[in-house]
């Protein structure tokens, strides 16, 4: 049996992050992994370029059923703390738009970024290390694994949500919040594509499938996010879509704004006055590829020429076009979703220090907690200003 002062579990962003930074406190730190390879959602992250932050953090991006309990941390350990590390590692990057920040080269810049800080702080990294059981003890917790037994004061759970097994995740988090008798909030998939079984509109997708409309206002529950959507062959996706699906529920229907920039009734009534003989799939084309024209011209108006369209039938074009309305079947859940929605309820969580307020000595960081950010870098930087609050205290 051995002690180590601070044991983490889990070296993903959060776990690594926080190991480097109650290293640099001077705090010996064990961090354990299940997997074969630290901080694997890191490397798949950004389309393999690490989204790594956001410029424009506010509390509001985030979702959470405790609003008010990201902000300390976020306010503590910003989106430009961040980017100091970044500029010392001498990592290249640039915002791709919205305030996104993206390496230029590969995201394991950012992998390598935590690995180097953890090594330059002395952290014992093990991989392929399962827990079978933690007890509390009188000074901490006292760690059963497949790689021995382990003492600690500091028990730090950073072993992330649910989202893509595939890349190591789990409910172990979850089953510990239990064990210490924390409550858990429904966990659902959130950043996740829509799928689509109504056979016409399942059939549209499916010929769309790669087409992307770009700047769609996408609306559903008050919320309305305004990027790109992506038909695929299973429903919809694109950046609005993963947005917008955070916060969907079962049965809910999404409304679609295909074409916000443009005043459509206006736009169409100029259109028929000004080219009474041109066929509306003709129009069509001009704002969308010709595939799509031809398809939504057919399937939704029954495209002829704009001559013979009463003032009544183009302004149910433009409704229709501005406001697409359907209820997606489901996501495609956690296979794919970037985020795992709900989770460690906050209110039993020090804002603070990220410690339970039922064992201390235990704390929870990243996306564990019921904290999940917008599209765009901020669930990076949750996982970030989440583990260097809790390490300021292990
Ligand atoms: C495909 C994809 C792309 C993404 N792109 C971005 C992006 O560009 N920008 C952004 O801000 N966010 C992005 N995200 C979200 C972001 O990756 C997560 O929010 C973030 O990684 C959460 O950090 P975490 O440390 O809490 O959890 P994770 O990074 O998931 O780390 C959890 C770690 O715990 C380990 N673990 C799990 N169970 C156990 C166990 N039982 N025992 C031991 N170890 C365990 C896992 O192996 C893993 O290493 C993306 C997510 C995905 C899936």
């Amino acid at each position: 049996m051995s002690f180590s002062p601070v044991i983490i579990i889990g070296a993903g962003a959060a776990g690594l992050m926080c190991a480097a930074q109650a290293a640099a406190r001077g705090r010996q730190v064990l961090l354990l992994d299940h997997a074969n390879k630290a901080g694997k959602k890191i490397l798949m992250s950004g389309g393999g370029r690490c989204n790594f932050t956001n410029l424009y953090v506010e509390p509001g991006n985030f979702l959470s059923h405790n609003a008010h309990f990201c902000k300390s941390a976020l306010a503590r350990y910003t989106q430009w703390d961040f980017i100091g590390l970044v500029a010392k590692h001498g990592v290249p990057y640039h915002e791709k738009k919205l305030g996104q920040l993206f390496c230029d080269n590969k995201s394991s810049d950012i992998l390598e970024l935590l690995l180097s800080e953890c090594r330059d702080g002395g952290v014992d990294l093990r991989l392929e290390t399962n827990v079978t059981q933690i007890d509390k003890t009188d000074a901490g917790y006292h760690l059963t694994t497949s790689a021995g037994s382990f003492d600690c004061e500091s028990l730090v759970i950073a072993s992330g949500g649910l989202s893509i097994p595939t890349l190591g995740a789990s409910g172990f988090g979850y089953q510990v919040a239990r064990q210490f008798g924390h409550t858990l909030l429904p966990t659902r998939a959130g950043l996740v594509p829509f799928t689509i079984t109504e056979p016409q509109l399942k059939a549209l997708c499916t010929e769309l499938s790669g087409t992307s409309v770009e700047d769609c206002v996408v609306s559903c529950n008050g919320q309305s996010f305004k990027e790109n959507i992506l038909f695929t062959h299973r429903g919809l996706s694109g950046p609005a879509i993963l947005q917008i699906s955070s916060y969907w529920q079962p049965g809910d229907a999404i409304s679609i704004n295909l074409l916000p920039h443009l005043d459509l009734p206006e736009w169409l009534a100029t259109q028929q006055r000004e080219r009474p003989n041109s066929e509306l799939k003709t129009l069509l084309a001009e704002l969308f590829t010709k595939k799509m024209a031809g398809l939504l011209a057919e399937q939704w108006f029954a495209s002829r020429p704009l001559r013979q369209y009463t003032p009544a039938e183009l302004n149910e074009v433009a409704a229709q076009l501005a406001d697409w309305t359907l209820v997606p079947a489901g996501t495609e859940g956690y296979r794919t979703a970037e985020v795992t929605l709900g989770g460690v309820d906050t209110r039993e969580v020090s804002s603070k220090t990220m410690e339970s307020q039922k064992s201390p000595g235990l704390y929870f960081i990243g996306e564990v907690l019921d904290v999940s950010g917008h599209l765009g870098g901020f669930n990076f930087q949750w996982a970030w200003a989440s583990a260097h609050a809790a390490a300021q205290y292990v």
